[in-house]
């Protein structure tokens, strides 16, 4: 079985203008040194060069939080995978929830935005959950396969691994309920089952993460399941202690 490396990403949101971003990456940053763990913060467009610039020399990585599927035209408002890896970005957080929900992301989009991501170099970081209704309905695991399945669709085996998932329930998002490390445990490993349909190597290999109220509190018990392998971070990520506590549990 592959060693997956602990991985934890700050998922900023509309957060911290370019100037605040700078200040916490110095905070930050001599706090983290020497972590095992995988560390990305995910600042808006206008601060991801303040954040590159900033974590240099350092094993911290940049994420955006979107992109459009093509490689420029006529989008107004969107910004392209080229010009993310121009601005130094090494990843991107795609179909995150509030996106689907708010902004009418679908998975078709996702399926041509992750080879895209892909192709111009940048890790994906697809975040996949179901609603409130959905588990109550015991829908989950259809709701979960559903988006993999249509997300993925246009992912080879070989790339699979190149992947990061993170299962964030929606009812879980900055709701200060968290996922118990059992339910969590128990979903992760079916998003995996269900990647083993696809490639049973990139299954072991491939990070999956859960987001979801993660806090420095909660922190350890959650990344201790078999199959957690880190945290997509919202909230608590804010905060250069906070965040900083999150990956020492990592
Ligand atoms: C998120 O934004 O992905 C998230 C998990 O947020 P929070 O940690 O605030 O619930």
């Amino acid at each position: 079985m592959p060693e997956r490396r602990p991985y934890v990403a700050a998922n900023w949101k509309m957060h911290k203008t370019a100037a605040e971003a700078a200040r916490f990456v110095e905070a930050l940053l001599p706090r983290v040194e020497g972590a095992g763990a995988e560390i990305v913060i995910c600042p808006s467009f206008l601060a991801l060069r303040e954040v590159v610039e900033g974590c240099r020399g350092s094993a911290v990585r940049v994420a955006a939080q979107n992109m459009h599927e093509a490689e420029a035209g006529a989008f107004t408002g969107e910004v392209s995978a080229p010009m993310l890896v121009e601005a130094g970005a090494d990843a991107v957080v795609l179909g995150h929830s509030e996106r689907r929900q708010l902004f009418n992301e679908s998975d078709e989009a996702l399926a041509r935005k992750l080879p895209a991501a892909l192709a111009a170099g940048l890790e994906p970081i697809l975040c996949v959950g179901e609603s409130e209704e959905e588990r109550d309905a015991g829908r989950t695991e259809t709701v979960l396969e559903r988006q993999l399945d249509a997300d993925l669709a246009a992912i080879d085996s070989a790339d699979l691994a190149r992947v990061v998932v993170a299962y964030e329930p929606i009812w879980a998002i900055g709701t200060g309920r968290t996922a118990t490390p059992e339910q969590a445990q128990e979903t992760i490993a079916f998003v995996r089952e269900v990647l083993r349909k696809q490639s049973t190597e990139a299954a072991d290999s491939v990070r999956i993460l859960y987001g979801g109220s993660v806090k420095p509190g909660n922190a350890a018990e959650l990344l201790s399941m078999p199959d957690i392998d880190g945290a997509l971070v919202g909230g608590a990520s804010l905060d250069p202690d906070d965040f900083a506590a999150i990956v020492e549990a990592a």
